[in-house]
């Protein structure tokens, strides 16, 4: 059983399509289960329909507590997987982690994780290729390339390097991959209406503490004007970032039930640390908390906290790459017996 987080992004349904597809090619018998759908703009990744939403049903609920093993993707903790939490943490099943998130919880029988990797996909990939390289067929290297190009913003964050740009020329090869029509599939497939609320939310984009924080509210009225919905959203906190002196960027979105709020950090800069000051978590350059309550004490809430952690990323507490020329010299090694 492989399971993600709530509100699946890229990263996540990619690497979770990517194992699962993989394993099914190793003889297992595998299901993919989440709390929440397949956003619009992955729906096109093959086999998506495969995975399956979880409903709390009784059969659900013995096919979690029957398996042998649940493979957790791309989320550390139990209250990233919404209403399957508890069903997961009740299984007998041995409990494996792949994931890039630091402080993982502490429920996990094993764990394959790095935080310094670019992307849960990336890992897949090392995993795939330290088993059976050639098992990667167009669908597999599809969820991968998806996976890796959207926790990247494009091949652009910190953690890309060129032990990243190789993973990912072997997969292009070895898949077939047609990195434009993966880009345009997800990137280019807006709605009118949600480019309208962009403009509205770009207007309303606000600086403070000289230009170096900057913040957009989204409100559930904007969005009725707009006639957009959530998923519309996606990416707004980065037009923030982009510009020029902004260190750090906001983005508080209103729900029925609270505000999501999704942090976002220049190099240098994190924000990690103000996440878990308002509840949430994340890595250090891309963030995500929920507060509840009002939309206006959120948004002062996190104003108020935020110049702590306006100052430069302290060096040591940086994740060393140790482990990363660990894998890579295995990888090497392995290339060279083939
Ligand atoms: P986003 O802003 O795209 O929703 O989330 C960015 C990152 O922040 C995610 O990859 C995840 O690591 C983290 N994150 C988002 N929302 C939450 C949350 O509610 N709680 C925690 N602990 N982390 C979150
Ligand atoms: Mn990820």
């Amino acid at each position: 059983m492989i399971i993600t987080h709530l509100k699946p992004d890229g990263d996540a349904i990619g690497s979770q399509l990517a194992l699962g597809l993989f394993l099914e090619k190793q003889g297992k018998r595998v299901a993919m289960m989440n709390t929440d759908d397949v956003s619009p703009n992955l729906q096109w990744l093959p086999q998506s329909d495969r995975v399956t939403i979880f409903d709390g049903s009784m059969v659900q609920r013995e096919a979690i507590s029957g398996a042998d093993c649940i493979v957790i993707v791309d989320t550390n903790s139990q209250n990233r997987l919404g209403g399957l939490g508890d069903a997961v943490l009740n299984s007998p099943a041995v409990k494996l982690l792949v994931d890039h998130h630091p402080g993982p919880e502490k429920w996990f029988d094993a764990k394959y994780v790095r935080e310094s990797a670019s992307s849960t996909g990336e890992l897949v990939y090392e995993i795939i290729s330290a088993i059976d390289p050639d098992s990667i067929d167009s669908e597999i290297a599809t969820a991968l390339y998806t996976a890796i190009m959207t926790d990247t913003g494009s091949f652009r964050y910190s953690h890309v390097n060129a032990t990243v740009h190789r993973a990912v020329a072997d997969i292009i090869e070895r898949g077939g991959v047609k990195p434009e029509s993966v880009h345009d599939a997800i990137f280019d497939s807006r709605s009118l209406s949600g480019l309208r609320l962009l403009g509205r939310a770009l207007d309303s984009i606000r600086l403070t503490e000289d230009g170096r924080l900057g913040y957009l509210v989204v409100t559930q009225q904007m969005l009725r004007d707009a006639g957009a919905d959530r998923d519309d959203t996606e990416g707004f906190v980065n037009y923030i970032l982009s510009i020029e002196n902004v260190c750090v960027a906001l983005f508080f979105f209103e729900t029925d039930s609270g505000v999501k709020i999704s942090l976002r950090s220049k190099a240098g800069y994190r924000v990690d640390q103000l996440a878990r000051a308002i509840g949430g978590g994340g890595h250090q350059n891309a963030s995500g908390a929920f507060v509840d309550g009002d939309l206006q004490d959120a948004v002062e809430q996190a104003l108020a906290l935020a110049p702590k952690y306006l100052g430069p990323t302290d060096e040591s507490t940086e994740v060393s790459d140790e482990e990363v020329a660990l894998l890579s010299s295995l990888m090497e090694e392995k290339q060279r017996n083939k």
